[in-house]
């Protein structure tokens, strides 16, 4: 059987996401709802709609969804499709044949050794400033296939990187960092509470990940993330604390990212709510 990925992005010559240029794909699926989150149509580990209601054609022109759809969720509202998610049961006859693709299925299965094929196609770009591929997402590892897809970027002699969030099971952290040239690992709070709170999660498995890379793998670079968060993590005495856990981990760099909105239009293409304040 051939392995796959989910995959909602491709994104080819991004210089944001590891040294020089690099192709990002990014992964379906994470244990974390940072309520943040600029990708949320990461989150869910399947494919799903998502409806961008500015690009519907209209009712007269088209309407063919509200025909199409088995659980009568899309209505028209002068003349506009809408679509109800509560009653979606994400079958994706609608998008499959939305002339203006205002309905698109967010995500698809792509076997392993094309995705590496795309990568290579622009592995001329990489040549200069250590350029090459990225694992993002979503939580990469939250797809077992993403071990295999750094192990077999490394034969392809590919530089490969990945940005995590940290809670996943560390064995299979350790070792996909063995087929890494570098690891974006994010800490955004050392309060367990609060960090449950904001992310679903405690911070308490993140940490232990990050101690036990730091210890297994200390050549490795790490570039650590914390997107200050209005509310959450912003005080300067709680971005002090990070700093001084930091202090002394093998390999670490800090970095802090300012907070944006740019993700918060997609929450209600998805049916879903933005939580922060916009
Ligand atoms: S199929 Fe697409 S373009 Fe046609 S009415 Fe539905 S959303 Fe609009
Ligand atoms: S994906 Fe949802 S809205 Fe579209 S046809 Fe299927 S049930 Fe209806």
């Amino acid at each position: 059987m051939k392995e796959t990925l989910i995959v909602f992005n491709i994104q080819r010559y991004s210089l944001h996401d590891g040294d020089g240029i690099r192709t990002v794909f990014f992964l379906k699926g994470c244990p974390l709802r940072c309520s943040w989150c600029c990708n949320p149509e990461s989150q869910n580990p399947r494919p799903e709609l998502m409806f961008r209601k500015g690009k519907c054609i209209g009712k007269e022109e088209c309407g063919q969804c509200g025909q199409l759809c088995p659980e009568k969720a899309i209505l028209f509202k002068q003349h506009e499709a809408q679509v109800d998610f509560h009653l979606c049961r994400q079958c994706f006859a609608c998008a499959k044949h939305c002339p203006s693709r205002a309905l698109k299925v967010v995500g698809e299965s792509r076997e392993i050794e094309d995705l590496l094929d795309i990568a290579e196609q622009d592995a001329s770009f990489y040549s200069s400033g250590g350029g090459g591929i990225t694992l993002s997402g979503g939580e990469p590892l939250s797809q077992p296939g993403a071990v295999l897809f750094l192990k077999k970027a490394r034969e392809r002699y590919l530089n490969t990187a990945m940005e995590t969030c940290g809670y996943v099971p560390k064995e299979r952290l350790l070792e996909a960092a063995g087929y890494l040239n570098q690891i974006f690992f994010d800490i955004k709070s050392l309060d367990d509470d609060r960090h449950k709170a904001f992310t679903g999660v405690s911070g308490q498995k993140i940490r232990e990940n990050l101690e036990a890379l730091c210890q297994v793998w200390p050549d490795l670079p790490k570039t650590v993330r914390t997107p200050v968060i209005p509310g959450f993590n912003d005080r300067p005495e709680e971005l002090e604390a990070i700093g001084q856990y930091l202090h002394g981990l093998a390999g670490v760099t800090w970095q802090k990212l300012p907070y944006h909105t740019y993700g918060a239009g997609k929450y209600e293409m998805l049916g879903r709510k933005y939580e922060m304040p916009v």
